[in-house]
């Protein structure tokens, strides 16, 4: 059995144990994805030989990682047409490497046209930013959104309702990641380059499935 150096786990070959971590139960995922590639492909020969030269998606889709949130099905968009990186919360922040290093890499190489920020109403992120409780490690990570609440406090405080404020936060959320991602040095200086790139922010909603633009929406300066 091949062990890996200085690690306290062992690899093994499954066909040497038989049933470990459940892999038996995964394997409705590998026929589902034999299902899947084969009926694109009747439905268009050489679609993944094509695909496999190249990717020249149009999008950058930032969202989060719920997994009720699929980027790719919610648009409706094949493979190789969405570039996608999602987080709790759909947070963009600025010495986050992971999430600079996709945009820079979508903005600077793919030349995407259009950068979308999207977050979603019903946001267990967003709904544990605003409890008092100790959440353990994520806190750290929400705390970027219990900021995004506290430049807002005031009209955020002054919605009775807790659903509506939640709601409100959401969106504020999004507003503020894509300030974030317009200050963001690649993508000023694909505008300062007259680079075609827009940043839009939208938020989806969990109990009808639609897409809401809340019209924030930047492009280089005049
Ligand atoms: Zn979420």
């Amino acid at each position: 059995m091949p062990v890996l150096r200085d690690c306290n786990f062992r690899l093994v070959f499954l066909s040497e144990i038989g049933n470990i971590g459940g892999m038996n139960e995964l394997n409705g995922l590998f026929e589902n994805n034999r299902q899947w590639a084969k009926q694109i492909e009747q439905e268009q020969p050489g679609f993944f030989e094509e695909l496999s030269k190249q990717q020249t998606p149009e999008y950058l889709w930032i969202g989060c990682s719920d997994s009720r949130v699929p980027a790719n099905e919610i648009v409706a968009l094949p493979p190789g047409e969405v570039f996608v990186h999602r987080n709790i919360a759909n947070v963009v922040v600025h010495t986050d490497l992971n999430c600079l290093s996709v945009i820079q890499y979508a903005v600077e190489v793919l030349k995407v046209k259009h950068i979308i920020v999207c977050g979603h109403y019903g946001c267990g992120g967003i709904k544990a930013a605003m409890e008092s409780h100790n959440h353990g490690l994520i806190d750290n990570w929400l705390r970027h959104i219990r900021d995004v609440y506290r430049y807002h406090r005031e009209r955020l405080d002054a919605i009775e309702d807790p659903e509506k404020r939640k709601d409100r936060l959401c969106e504020l959320n999004v507003i503020e990641q894509v300030a974030n991602v317009c200050n963001f040095t690649a993508v000023e200086n694909a505008w300062e380059t007259g680079q075609k790139l827009t940043v839009h922010g939208w938020i989806y909603r969990l109990e009808d499935g639609l897409l809401k633009n809340l019209n924030v929406c930047a492009s280089a300066p005049p």
